[in-house]
């Protein structure tokens, strides 16, 4: 059965904000947006304790197309970060604030950056590209995201300073301009480094918020000293470059790991 808890804390976590949310904010929205998210992520996690190849990818497509199309696209929410800048600017905690309250800001205080993993829309697309685990040393151009953070939270602000009328539309607007500059840059920077994730390692804003939560995260792989043989095997195929086989929460790139469990599957010890 133990195996198969990672799976029940997320329905009950997941669950018990649906809830929440519905009774305090009086809309059943709430109750199904975040059960079907919670669902999804259960299922993928329980598929993966059953040794299901595409587990996680499945939850990736359920989260994220639901995201990307249905909230996004056909509900007009601006789920990106501008998006939150704009909600916490209009002192509403609605959508794109709820969302970042719960995948980025506190829940990677539970589940790390299991959205990075399991639920980006960015990274789902990502994922299909064919350098999954890096083949060069990592760059130093972390700073990146800090430039990216700034610029979107000055392109809200300047909007609300300058009173720009009908700021919703061009949220909307932003949206799409923002996921086809995120999509093109990622795919170009994958081939150019030859990496898929290059894009989350360099560039992604929302890193700012979720790499110091998810220092603290309580859901982390840990490596069995007395069963490990110091194969490196896990750290080749980290996809984020975490030496898993260090289980201080300084290990290198400790606030990296998505949770894809690649190291796991890849351990001929089970040390992981
Ligand atoms: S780092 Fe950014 S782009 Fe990459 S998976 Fe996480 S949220 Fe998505
Ligand atoms: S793959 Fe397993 S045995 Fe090999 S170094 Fe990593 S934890 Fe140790
Ligand atoms: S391979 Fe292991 S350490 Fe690397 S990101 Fe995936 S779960 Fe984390």
């Amino acid at each position: 059965m133990k195996k198969y808890a990672f799976s029940a804390l997320m329905l009950l976590v997941f669950e018990t904000v649906a809830i929440t949310l519905w009774l305090t904010k009086d809309n059943i929205f709430y109750l199904f947006n975040f059960s079907y998210i919670g669902l999804s992520i259960s299922l993928g996690t329980f598929l993966f304790a059953k040794n299901y190849k595409h587990a996680r990818r499945l939850v990736q497509l359920l989260v994220g197309l639901y995201m990307l199309v249905y909230l996004g696209l056909i509900c007009n929410e601006n789920m990106q970060i501008e998006g939150f800048w704009y909600y916490l600017f209009t002192g509403v905690f609605e959508a794109a604030t709820i969302h970042y309250a719960v995948a980025k800001i506190f829940g990677p205080l539970i589940f790390g950056r299991g959205w990075c993993g399991y639920a980006c829309w960015t990274a789902m697309v990502l994922d299909f590209l064919p350098y999954k685990t890096p083949s060069q040393p990592r760059k130093k151009l972390g700073w990146i995201r800090y430039v990216t953070f700034v610029v979107s939270l000055v392109f809200v602000a300047a909007l609300f300073l300058a009173k720009v009328g009908n700021i919703e539309r061009i949220m909307f607007w932003a949206f799409i301009v923002g996921n086809i500059l995120y999509y093109s840059v990622g795919i170009i920077l994958a081939f150019a480094f030859k990496d898929n994730r290059a894009f989350c390692k360099y560039i992604c804003p929302i890193t700012v918020f979720l790499k110091p939560m998810s220092y603290f995260a309580m859901v982390r792989v840990k490596c069995d000293k007395d069963k490990c043989i110091n194969c490196g095997k896990c750290e080749k195929v980290c996809p984020m470059d975490v030496d898993v086989r260090d289980n201080s929460r300084k290990r290198k790139n400790g606030t990296e790991c998505i949770l894809c469990m690649e190291c796991v599957k890849n351990c001929p010890k089970n040390a992981l």
